[in-house]
């Protein structure tokens, strides 16, 4: 058996009652959320680069090419399809001087093939959420043709039905 920590142990007669850990301070929490943003603002990591990715490469280059690593100042970008790699090779010039303006400390630029779909295990909530059938802000809304009720419209799109009516019609 595992000993709890001795903090959460009080000595108790002849044995030991187990008492409840002292909660993590709350300051502790928003200074990580501080550190973390800290990384985001911070030039010269992928995490800052993630960040004015869109802004820097335009919405649909951004969106068919992602940086999958920054070390030593080489930033390799994946694309999505030869076409991309292509047309990200024949933007490089411009790209790296975006970055560069930008603030980001990167010296080269490496274009790779990229297979976001090879493991669609692995794709990431966020790109997941940015094209979810749900999101008003990204698809608008409607009214839904089976109870009438405001929906989004990518439900709609996707089932002719609000998720509400669709999960009646599945159950
Ligand atoms: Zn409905």
């Amino acid at each position: 058996m595992a000993l709890a920590p001795k903090q959460q142990r009080k000595k108790f007669g002849l044995g030991e009652l187990l008492i409840e850990p002292t909660p993590e301070p709350i300051s502790n929490i928003s200074g990580c959320l501080d550190t973390l943003k800290r990384a985001w603002k911070k030039k010269g990591s992928l995490a800052g680069l993630w960040n004015d990715w869109n802004r820097l490469a335009g919405e649909k280059l951004a969106s068919n090419c992602r940086p999958l690593s920054l070390r030593r100042g080489v930033l390799i970008i994946g694309a999505s399809h030869p076409q991309w790699r292509q047309a990200l090779i024949y933007s490089r010039p411009q790209l790296l001087a975006a970055l560069k303006a930008a603030g980001h400390d990167i010296k080269d630029l490496k274009i790779q093939q990229y297979h976001p779909s090879a493991n669609p295990d692995q794709e990431d909530e966020k790109s997941i959420w940015a094209r979810h059938p749900s999101r008003i802000d990204v698809h608008g809304i409607t009214n839904c043709q089976s109870c009438g009720c405001p929906a989004p419209t990518g439900e709609m799109a996707l089932w002719g039905r609000c998720s509400f009516c669709r999960r009646k019609q599945l159950y």
